[in-house]
């Protein structure tokens, strides 16, 4: 495997999926009841964005430093937003040019009843990460192929403890491109037998809308209650050899949810889009209950 995340940390893919997330979280902790969070595809847990890799592609500079900017000039963001550039800067404390990953921003939410299994299959960046969660008793790393660990981690438990309430992140890096899809699909199908509730959200990379509709067909077939995609596009969806936005689709989403993230999805587009940029929530399944 080539990929290394600290090339692409803060991009506008990432701001995309971390508020997303950090949404995700909020709604969760509305509730007292524990919830358990998975992180699949964890990566190290925090990035340099002054480093060698981020500054060889760039990429952080059309993202979340130019979000920085917008929002700083900004009298009253939309809640979400706000949210997750706190979350953000919460974990930023004496090293301003470093960005989370997400299970930093995950174990940073979690309340003591709570609990983050973080699987990453790299050796030295799962090693980074147990060094970075090092601190926190409630989060765990596991090195290993996430999607196996899934089979072993629902129904989620810790010790004696069974919870109700879990998350899923599934956030891998697209190296096999379009086989990506099945394996995902696959694993979502598997882990809806185990914990039929579970909340999935699966990242998905832009190129050519054509080449998403049979992962969006295969998902509307999956016995959830609702899926939504949330996608933000930083260029028209034209281009087959550029990534030209992502997307977070979410699998049995928190009620409402799409009314906190809908507002934030504008000022990312804003900050971060090129000519041509834009935004959409599409529901592929919708709970008529
Ligand atoms: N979720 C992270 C975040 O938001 O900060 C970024 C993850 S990055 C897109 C994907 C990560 O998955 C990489 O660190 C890669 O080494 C790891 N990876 C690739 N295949 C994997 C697998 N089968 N199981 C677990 N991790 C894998």
């Amino acid at each position: 495997m080539n990929y290394r995340h600290g090339f692409h940390a803060g991009n506008h893919a990432d701001v995309l999926k971390h508020l997303v997330l950090v949404s995700l979280l909020d709604a969760l902790k509305k509730k007292d009841a524990p919830f358990f969070v998975v992180d699949t595809h964890a990566g190290r847990g925090r990035y340099d964005l002054a480093g060698l890799q981020a500054s060889r592609t760039g990429e952080a500079k059309a993202g979340i430093r130019k979000l920085w900017s917008l929002a700083a000039g900004m009298p009253s963001p939309p809640p979400a937003l706000a949210r997750y550039l706190a979350a953000v800067a919460a974990t930023q404390a004496g090293t301003p040019d470093s960005y989370p990953g997400s299970p930093l921003l995950v174990s940073q939410a979690l309340r003591p009843q709570d609990r983050l299994a973080a699987c990453e299959l790299l050796p030295d960046e799962a090693a980074a990460l147990k060094g970075v969660l090092a601190h926190d008793p409630r989060s765990h790393v596991h090195a290993r192929d996430g999607y196996a660990a899934l089979k072993a981690l629902l129904p989620p438990r810790d010790g004696a403890t069974r919870f109700a309430r879990a998350l899923v992140l599934i956030d891998p890096p697209y190296e096999a491109q379009d086989e990506e899809y099945p394996l995902i699909t696959g694993a979502v199908a598997d882990a809806l037998q185990r914990f039929p509730q579970g909340i999935f959200a699966v990242w998905y990379p832009i190129k050519q809308r054509p080449s998403l509709h049979p992962f969006f067909r295969k998902v509307a077939t999956l016995p959830v209650k609702s899926a939504l995609a949330i996608e933000l596009l930083v260029r028209p969806d034209d281009s087959p050899l550029r990534m030209n936005g992502s997307g977070m689709l979410l699998l049995n989403p928190p009620w409402q949810i799409e009314k906190d993230i809908e507002p934030a999805l504008k000022p990312l587009a804003q900050a971060m889009g090129e000519a041509g940029a834009s935004w959409r929530l599409t529901w592929l399944k919708q709970d008529k209950a």
